[in-house]
């Protein structure tokens, strides 16, 4: 099978556009949660259209689902140190920190007993962990236990990208 992955993977991708999309789909899905969008970087990255979707819809859905119904879940995307910096926060149950450099291991769960109630196979994580790796990505969670969670995605900026760079 001939694969056009790595010709994908260099696509200019308007970030801008997916997290319209994805607040779409969880508007539709969750119309009870409260999901906050705040751009403030309009650069483009370089990678994989729907390998990204995957990845951000998997933070999303993990913030929703490890937190109150009336926890507020935001989105946003800024520029940071020259990066494209991702993040998805939530008001949520939160994480011990000693569980923090496992999370992104295949299957790894918290507590079974504490997330039965939401189910999971645990692989979510490991599939944003591959996506951040295959563009160049660094990863990185902030989370204080019983407070809530933050989980950043930082990329390389695409080259192309002559706009508002002076303001990153
Ligand atoms: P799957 O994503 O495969 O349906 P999952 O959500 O359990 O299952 P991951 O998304 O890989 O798996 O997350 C791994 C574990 O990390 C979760 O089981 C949960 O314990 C913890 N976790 C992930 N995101 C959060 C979050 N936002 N707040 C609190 N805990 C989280
Ligand atoms: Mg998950």
């Amino acid at each position: 099978i001939e694969t056009t992955e790595g010709q994908q993977k260099h696509d200019l991708v308007d970030m801008t556009g997916l997290l319209e999309e994805l607040r779409e789909e969880v508007a539709n899905a969750h119309p009870e949660r409260t999901l906050r969008l705040q751009i403030d970087c309009r650069e483009k990255i370089r990678g994989d259209y729907r390998e990204l979707y995957s990845a951000v819809s998997n933070l999303v859905y993990n913030a929703l689902k490890y937190s109150p119904e009336d926890g507020a879940v935001t989105i946003s995307a800024s520029c940071e140190d020259g990066r494209y910096c991702l993040a998805v926060e939530d008001e949520g149950i939160g994480i011990d920190a000693h569980h923090i450099p496992r999370l992104t291991e295949r299957f790894y769960r918290v507590d079974d007993s504490r997330s039965s109630s939401t189910g999971g196979t645990g692989l979510g994580l490991a599939i944003v962990k591959h996506v951040a790796a295959a563009h160049g990505a660094q990863l990185n969670i902030d989370s204080t236990l019983g407070r809530g969670s933050t989980f950043k995605l930082l990329f390389p900026m695409a080259a192309e990208n002559t706009g508002d760079m002076q303001a990153c």
